[in-house]
This record gives structure tokens, C-alpha cells and sequence, in this order.
């Protein structure tokens, strides 16, 4: 069987790993996209200590208030139409307002104070150019919100977070700091700021100011280029496992798979994987990449590579690295989760471990640790 096992203990510790990190700040934790492929319902629980949580679109904003969620919510690409604003003030949702239309929508149609769609979350295009007013915009567009009786969240997105050197973290954290002391300074200074996503709030920690935003780091993969997870004692909240069916020794010379990929050079022992590329497994992974055959009684993890085109079912694995002796048939393998972690099958699959988590299929049976 295929298993997706979620882990809301590790979720809660990596939480707090991020309050220690940014212990004046308050936390947006970030669940768009079903949570990173974990699912909201199987997160939310673990993040009670979080003051609110991120989403990209009214649905998923709307299923978190389903499930109950009654603290901060925050719609980060903000409203997309005047029904979605005024859908927002319903279910008191938080809104970025990145460019004109959402802010006449809000000018239009202001909320009572006391609503959380009071609160906006003014976004500054500090350098990514996807989202955001530029510097003229921004103020004119605080001073109107201002008067109209917003409370206001000065907030950007950094484009390479990940990489401390990158030369545009340090424009983009200039922009954000002069862009928020002028507006301080003429509109109110009661105007917070919201900078750092995970990586920033690792790499930047004299920028976290009123709210950071992690996402990745919540789940257990590191969020920059030069430490692990295991650097930032951070927890895998995703298992993903699934069984050997079969075994074979496949002789010298003959090839396993599609497009006869794989030649062995020697004869070779190996196990069949009832999983694939419809379970979620990257179909294209390079030579190094590799599972964990699991000992199930002494909980003892063998890697093993992977050889083969991996397919949608299956996937072929080189079993000359398990004792002889080990019974292997229905045995469980972890594809990701404490070995592999997901950062090394990224890297093996020449993605991040964003995309992995986010493309895990319904095929997997979903159980909570
Ligand atoms: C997704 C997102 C984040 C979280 O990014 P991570 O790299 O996963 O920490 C933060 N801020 C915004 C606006 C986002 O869209």
C-alpha cells in the first residue's frame, strides 16, 4: 500500500523552531496550496500557536473557515473581483491590495472596524515584479486606504530569500525599510511591516518585523542553499511509503524498464516498488536518487538506488545493499520522510521540495502519525 503519513507533532515543532527564530514577530503560517500537499485539515490543529494563516484564493480561505479556523486569515494575492472583496468581508478575511482595481474595490466598500478585512496588507513591489505598487503608488495608496479608516501591514515578497549573497536582497530590504519609515512618517505610524517568508525569516534576522510568513520550513524542508534540514533541527511532516511486491535477479547485460533505460552491468537483485509517477514520485529522477528499504523489525533503513524509467505504478530499486537474509517481499520503503529527505529527492529530481509536496496525487492513503 502507498501511504502519505502527515505528522502534526513535527509540524508543531518546526513552528516553534520558527518562533525562536523570530521571537518578536508575530506568525502567518502559510497553507495555500492544501498546505503544501499535507491538507488543511490535517494541519490546522498543529498550528494553534501560529496568529494566523496564509492562503492564495478565496476557496482556500473559505475551507479553512470551514474547518474552523477563527483566527487571522490573510489572502495573499488578495481579492480578484468586488464580489471576492465583499465575500472577504463576510468571512473576515484579510486582503493584500497589490494593485488599483482591489483598491477601489475597498474604497468602495469599506468593512466596520472591527472586522479583520479592516486590516490590509499593502503590498510593495520591492524588486520580484509580479505583485505590488511601486513606490509612488504605494504611498498614494496608503493615504487613501488611511483615511478611508484601514489599519495598514506594509508587506513584500523577496525573490531570492534563499540565497543570503543574492545582491537584490539587500535593494529589497532597502526599499522595504525606507518605503515603511516615509510611510510612518506621513500616513500613521501605527503602519506595521511583513517582509520575510521562511528563508528570509532564516537569513534576515534584523527584518522580521510585525509578521513573518513561513511556509516550507513549517512542513521540514530547509529553506536555504547553504543549511539543511537537519542544520535548522527541523522535522519532516510528510512520510511518503509504499511496498515492495516483487523481487528479481535481473541478469548482467539485460535492461529494466521503458525505453530499456537501465543496463545491469553484473547480475543484479531487485525489488519492484509499487509506487510511481501517479503516486506523486518525480518520473524523471537522476542516477543518485534512491529509497530506504525498511527493517521492520529492527527499524534499520537500507538505500537503496533507483533504476529504471520510473513509471506510473512502479519503480524498479537495487536491493544489493540489504542482508541476504531479510525478508523483503511486502516490506515497506520511505521515498521521502527521515531518509530521504525531501530536500535530496528535490535535488535528485531538479526541482525543490515545494513542487514534490505540492504534487503528491489522491492515489496515496492519506493517515495521520
Ligand atoms: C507562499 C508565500 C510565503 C511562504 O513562502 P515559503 O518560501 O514557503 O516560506 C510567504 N509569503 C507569501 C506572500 C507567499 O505567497
Amino acid at each position: 500500500m502507498r501511504t502519505i503519513t502527515i505528522k502534526p507533532k513535527a509540524i508543531t515543532h518546526n513552528l516553534n523552531q520558527v518562533k525562536k527564530l523570530a521571537p518578536q514577530s508575530k506568525v502567518l503560517a502559510m497553507v495555500k496550496s492544501n498546505a503544501y500537499g499535507h491538507g488543511v485539515a490535517a494541519v490546522l490543529p498543529a498550528l494553534t500557536q501560529a496568529d494566523g494563516i496564509g492562503v492564495a484564493t478565496f476557496a482556500e480561505a473559505l475551507e479553512a473557515r470551514q474547518l474552523g479556523w477563527n483566527k487571522t486569515i490573510g489572502l495573499v494575492e488578495g481579492a480578484f473581483t468586488a464580489d471576492e472583496w465583499q465575500q472577504a468581508i463576510e468571512q473576515d478575511v484579510s486582503c493584500v491590495i497589490h494593485h488599483l482595481p482591489q483598491l477601489e474595490w475597498a474604497l468602495d466598500n469599506v468593512p466596520p472596524a472591527d472586522s479583520a478585512t479592516h486590516v490590509v496588507w499593502l503590498k510593495y513591489n520591492t524588486g520580484m515584479n509580479r505583485l505590488g505598487f511601486n513606490a509612488e503608488g504605494v504611498m498614494a495608496a496608503a493615504k487613501r486606504l488611511h483615511e478611508a479608516g484601514y489599519k495598514l501591514i506594509l508587506t513584500t515578497h523577496f525573490a531570492n530569500a534563499d540565497n543570503h549573497d543574492h545582491p537584490l536582497n539587500a535593494l529589497q530590504i532597502q526599499r522595504f525599510t525606507d518605503a515603511l519609515t516615509a510611510l510612518r512618517e506621513v500616513v500613521s505610524a501605527d503602519i506595521k511591516g511583513s517582509l520575510c517568508n521562511s528563508a528570509g525569516t532564516v537569513n534576515f534576522s534584523e527584518y522580521h518585523y510585525d509578521w513573518v510568513r513561513p511556509g516550507i520550513i513549517l512542513y521540514g524542508s530547509s529553506p536555504v542553499i547553504d543549511k539543511t534540514a537537519q542544520d535548522l533541527d527541523l522535522q519532516p511532516a510528510m512520510d511518503f511509503s509504499a511496498q515492495i511486491i516483487a523481487l528479481q535477479t535481473v541478469k548482467a547485460n539485460d535492461a529494466i524498464g521503458y525505453g530499456s533505460r537501465w543496463v545491469a552491468q553484473q547480475d543484479t537483485k531487485t525489488a519492484l516498488v509499487s509506487v510511481g509517477y501517479g503516486d506523486g514520485y518525480p518520473r524523471v529522477v537522476s542516477d543518485d536518487a534512491y529509497v530506504s528499504v525498511i527493517d521492520s523489525t529492527t527499524n534499520q533503513r537500507y538505500p537503496c538506488a533507483v533504476i529504471g524509467r520510473v513509471a506510473m505504478d512502479m519503480i524498479v530499486i537495487d536491493i544489493s545493499t540489504v542482508p541476504d537474509d531479510m525478508a523483503l517481499l511486502n516490506s515497506q520503503v520511505m521515498l521521502w520522510g527521515d531518509t530521504p529527505r525531501i530536500d535530496e529527492v528535490a535535488v535528485h529530481a531538479d526541482t525543490i521540495s515545494y513542487e514534490l509536496l505540492c504534487r503528491v496525487t489522491m492515489r496515496p492513503k492519506r493517515l495521520l502519525a
